[in-house]
């Protein structure tokens, strides 16, 4: 039952990684909260109060969910994966045209509930490809978005959709919030559906590899990256949520590491002997080297990611073994 003195905030995307995720976060800080998404979240059931099955790229099913004047409305709804679904290519269509389709009827549904604050989730993968070529690029500050030259049709609807968001903030006076994540991740995400990003490729690999025995990695593995634990995205987005900063800042981790050497690290976590095969003709890449640079997350907010990674992967790790066992049986 909803009281009148809890917040009421709406999730959409709830079916999700991050959005199951913050669904749980919201519940233990006493929100009322619905949950939008086309599926139930796969790995636990839904911790929402309400959770409706829809297509929010229908106007119908959008206004049947914004139906009431939720005090914070999360929009994570997109249509996405880890690099073998939007590099390759081939989705970049459907990437494009639900994404920004989602956006475009959740801002509209949202300015005419009034809706008090509406949180958007942009992506690091916005940032020009230039500024990511070398393995130490310089960390990637919120102005290097411009000139924008995203290297993903996803990057290009992220930069779309903050402006649609800005806009409607400058000329509706909606109150917005916008944050780039970097690299989210943790237990109870994508890890074997072709989705997964790179941190549950490898605990897979590792996972599923006999000790002593080989896994195959995307390149030459010294690309580098950075991974934020899901708890600390978390964190990041409640803060934002409650600071009066719009954005967009980056919500991502400092700490960056070759995949070569994430791949030691998970190893090292297993307890397994691992050697590395580099698959070379690979397309879905992406760029070769990037990192968060915080310094505007700390200024606004007096806060910045500061989670070890080794810690994050200890915990994903735990939780794909399981998952990999499971399927064993
Ligand atoms: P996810 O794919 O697990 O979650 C997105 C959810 O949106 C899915 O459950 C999907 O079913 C739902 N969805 C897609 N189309 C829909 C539709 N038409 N109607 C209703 N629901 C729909 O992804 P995630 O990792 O949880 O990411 C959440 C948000 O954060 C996304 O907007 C993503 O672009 C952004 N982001 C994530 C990362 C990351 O590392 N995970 C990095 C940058 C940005």
């Amino acid at each position: 039952m909803m009281n009148n003195q809890q917040r009421k905030a709406l999730v959409c995307g709830a079916g999700g990684f991050i959005g199951s995720h913050l669904v749980k976060r919201l519940k233990k800080e006493g929100y009322w909260v619905r949950g939008v998404d086309l599926k139930y979240p796969k790995f636990s059931p839904t911790q929402a109060d309400d959770f409706v099955i829809g297509d929010l790229r229908e106007q119908s099913v959008v206004r049947r969910v914004v139906d009431m004047p939720f005090d914070e409305v999360y929009q994570l709804a997109a249509d996405m994966g880890g690099a073998g679904f939007v590099f390759t290519g081939e989705n970049d269509a459907d990437i494009m045209h639900n994404s920004a389709l989602i956006n475009l009827n959740m801002v509209e549904a949202c300015y005419k509930r009034n809706i008090k604050k509406i949180f958007y989730s942009s992506s690091a993968c916005i940032y020009p490809q230039e500024r990511q070529t070398e393995l130490d690029s310089p960390a990637l500050k919120e102005e290097f978005a411009y000139p924008a030259h995203p290297d993903s049709e996803y990057g290009w609807e992220k930069i779309f959709s903050e402006r649609l968001y800005l806009n409607f903030h400058r000329n509706y006076g909606i109150d917005v919030r916008i944050a780039r994540f970097h690299n989210i991740y943790g237990p109870e995400g994508s890890w074997n559906d072709g989705r997964e990003k790179s941190p549950a490729a490898i605990c897979r690999k590792v996972a599923e590899a006999e000790n002593g025995g080989e896994i195959e990695i995307w390149g030459d593995g010294k690309q580098t990256r950075l991974f934020l634990y899901i708890d600390e995205c978390l964190e990041g987005i409640r803060r934002l949520m409650d600071s009066d900063f719009v954005g967009p800042v980056n919500i991502g981790s400092d700490e960056r590491i070759s995949i070569n050497d994430l791949v030691k690290m998970v190893a090292d976590i297993a307890g397994k002997d691992i050697k590395v095969k580099n698959k070379l003709d690979v397309k879905a890449l992406g760029v070769r080297g990037r990192n968060s640079d915080n310094t505007l997350i700390k200024e606004k907010l007096g806060w910045a990611p500061n989670y070890s990674l080794r810690k994050g992967m200890e915990r994903t790790y735990a939780w794909i073994e399981e998952q990999v066992k499971k399927m064993k049986q």
